[in-house]
């Protein structure tokens, strides 16, 4: 069946440019990367390569260094795990992804003290509502640039501020998962430590992320093993490692934004009656619209019969029935369970949007 697909925050389809590479490669690159005759040398320049356009695309001074990993899943945990101590505190930002908020739990669960800075009701971060009730400064702080269930795209830049203000010392990692490529950002500029990316949310493959690590910051391996990559050890995906960069070099930003702003402009003109978004809705890439009186689920899966495929929220946590984004900003579980996500990639159309606005008006707005 041929899919309205729009739930491209969960993941993307691979692009066929993209897809060509990491073909290729997997055929005529598949040389280990760490041996050392002439073929694996190839294979490790063009790894270096390749590293250095997704660097390029973090931060525009290429300062830095660029780890690959399986995601940022892996990039997430490796930062958590190596900065946390059980003498200092960790923050976390409400509402941040499973692969954040999950290790972060695990951590509290095992005796380390863990505070949440809160969201406002637009899902904007609160930083000057951190309680401060931990005993030792925080050694981490952890944030996502865009979260994934509601799309709001946090005001970076005052948020770090805020924290250096408050806490020199401090590891500040963010979680740029949902807007690497898509929204302009410089992880140097915004006065990062880290970062994690990953590759499917831009058309790349999966299986392949990346962790960027400031200049002069250690982080502890979470894993040990050949000497690959120091942070990192395995043999690296050079199949996955080419696609991700292939897919950051087509990505064009600006493009990209001006197209998925229409779409998300028909969106809201054409949803129907009753129907709200949450959150500041300052990204067109993702949208929570909130139902009347419909579970998400029940109109999702109406949808799905009529071939549209929409989101609920992260589809990581979609397996669990609240929705830790909404609840943080204020909103009542019972309605956070009457919501759907929509996110868009830069292949879809008005057609598209048609298809759902015309369909959810058929399937949710009976009453
Ligand atoms: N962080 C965010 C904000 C995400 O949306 C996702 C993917 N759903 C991840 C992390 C995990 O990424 P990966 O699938 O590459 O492990």
């Amino acid at each position: 069946m041929n899919y309205v697909y729009l739930d491209n925050a969960a993941t993307t389809k691979i692009d066929p440019r993209v897809a060509e590479v990491v073909a290729h490669a997997g055929e005529m690159d598949f040389y280990n990367s760490a041996a050392l005759y002439g073929p694996s040398l190839l294979v490790k320049q063009k790894i270096q390569a390749a590293r250095g356009v997704i660097l390029k695309r973090l931060c525009k001074s290429g300062d830095g260094e660029l780890v690959f990993t399986s995601g940022a899943t892996e990039s997430n945990n490796i930062v958590i795990f190596s900065k946390a101590v059980k003498h200092g505190r960790v923050l976390l930002l409400e509402g941040e992804h499973s692969s954040a908020h999950m290790p972060i739990k695990h951590l509290k669960d095992n005796g380390y003290t863990v505070e949440m800075i809160p969201l406002m009701n637009n899902g904007l971060a609160n930083p000057h509502a951190i309680g401060g009730a931990g005993d030792g400064a925080p050694t981490l702080v952890v944030f996502g640039l865009v979260n994934s269930d509601t799309g709001t795209i946090q005001d970076a830049q005052s948020f770090v501020r805020e924290i250096r203000a408050r806490y020199k010392n401090a590891h500040i990692h963010c979680d740029a998962t949902q807007g690497f490529c898509k929204i302009p950002f410089d992880a140097m500029e915004l006065d990062l430590d880290s970062v994690a990316i990953s590759a499917h949310k831009i058309g790349g493959p999966k299986g392949i992320g990346a962790l960027w690590v400031k200049k002069g910051v250690h982080l502890k391996p979470q894993m040990h093993g050949g000497g690959q990559q120091i942070l990192r050890p395995g043999t690296e995906n050079t199949p996955g490692i080419l696609g991700f960069a292939k897919s950051v070099e087509i990505y064009e930003t600006q493009k990209n934004l001006v197209h998925v702003g229409k779409l998300h402009t028909h969106l809201i003109k054409h949803l129907p009656n009753g129907c709200t978004i949450n959150g500041l809705n300052n990204n067109p890439y993702i949208t929570n619209i909130q139902l009347s009186n419909v579970l998400g689920q029940t109109v999702m899966n109406a949808l799905g019969n009529d071939g549209i495929l929409v989101g609920l929220g992260s589809a990581c946590s979609s397996n669990s029935s609240i929705n830790r984004t909404l609840v943080a900003m204020g909103i009542n579980e019972q309605k956070t369970r009457q919501v759907l996500r929509i996110s868009f990639s830069p292949t879809n159309t008005i057609k598209d949007v048609d298809a759902f606005t015309s369909a959810l008006k058929k399937n949710a707005c009976q009453n």
